[in-house]
């Protein structure tokens, strides 16, 4: 085969194969490339400014896609700018989007393999380490979420979730519209929240935002009403039935030490039966509970409270 067939094959825009090395034994293909003719528009890779003329080149080796069986390292030629932002600077090459010695192909394919098997698995296939794979895996997934089309938030979920002793609190924003997690941020404070509107919106996207449903939490709603105006606040049910089991809880505890003697017989041991919804009781147990509002209007009323809270969601 010759060099512009193994060109044609490889398949790198604007470069060309001048030199190949096939070894048998160790079922490895090397292909050296450099630009083709005409192809001289170099890049500045910091800050995308164009030059004709390089300060130099050098050569670096990248692991590309395989050949069959044939392990595949592509050896190519780069040249560095001098630019007067950045100083002597390495050209731009769409094919080597990083540091590591892969090509974008080779880390596309990674990361695709890692969306339907293992880290572990995709690692022994291609004879890399795990921790190798992974790091690929995490450049094409920043690559991917940097070139996609974002969604406009218009529905956001924020919900704290408990980390463990160390990392504590972690606040998780989500788009309710797709659900789709958007952002982590460490701790529940009102800054956590902030910190995301701050670096992940603009003032116009902040402003496109219609709801949010939030834990009851005072830090996160502060957040909201300082970040996005037009948002309304949703609680979610599972938060405000909690608050009014708590309620509940406080007023049969009152209940329970402002009354002496026969009533604390009669409230005793009913706490789990005030937080149970009045059609997940048998009757017997409802008989108990009709016992203790008899003799208890106010306990009677929370209880009520709540039943009528509960229906607000199932109300057609
Ligand atoms: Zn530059």
């Amino acid at each position: 085969m010759r060099d512009n067939e193994f060109t044609k094959i490889l398949g790198w825009p604007g470069y060309r194969v001048f030199q190949h090395e096939i070894d048998e034994t160790a079922m490895t293909l090397r292909l050296w490339v450099r630009r083709k003719r005409g192809n001289r528009k170099l890049i500045c890779s910091g800050c995308g400014r164009k030059f004709t003329e390089a300060h130099d080149y050098y050569q670096r080796e990248v692991r590309d896609l395989p050949w069959r069986k044939y392990q595949t390292t592509v050896i190519i030629e780069l040249y560095r700018v001098c630019c007067p932002e950045c100083g002597v600077k390495i050209e731009k090459v769409p094919q080597l989007p990083g540091k590591a010695p892969f090509s974008k192909d080779f880390e596309d394919a990674v990361g695709l393999a890692c969306e339907s098997a293992s880290v572990r698995q995709v690692a022994r296939q291609l004879g890399l380490a795990a921790s190798t794979v992974r790091a690929i895996d995490l450049r094409y997934l920043q690559r991917w979420s940097a070139t996609r089309r974002k969604e406009p938030l218009k529905q956001m979920g924020v919900d704290e979730i408990y980390f463990g002793k160390h990392m504590k609190f972690i606040t998780v924003v989500s788009n309710l519209e797709t659900g789709e997690p958007l952002w982590f941020g460490q701790d529940r404070k009102q800054e956590t929240l902030d910190e995301f509107f701050r670096t992940q919106l603009t003032e116009n996207r902040r402003k496109r935002i219609e709801a949010a449903c939030v834990d009851m939490w005072r830090p996160f709603t502060t957040s909201i009403e300082q970040w996005a105006p037009n948002c309304r606040i949703v609680y979610d049910k599972f938060h405000v039935l909690q608050h009014a089991n708590k309620a509940i809880d406080e007023v049969r505890r009152a209940e329970f030490f402002r009354k002496g003697g026969r009533m604390r017989g009669v409230v005793k041991g009913k706490r789990w039966l005030l937080l149970t919804r009045w059609m997940n009781l048998d009757s017997q147990k409802r008989q108990q509970l009709n016992e203790l509002f008899a003799l208890n209007r106010r306990v009677m009323k929370a209880y009520l409270l709540k039943e009528s809270l509960e229906r607000l969601w199932t109300y057609r």
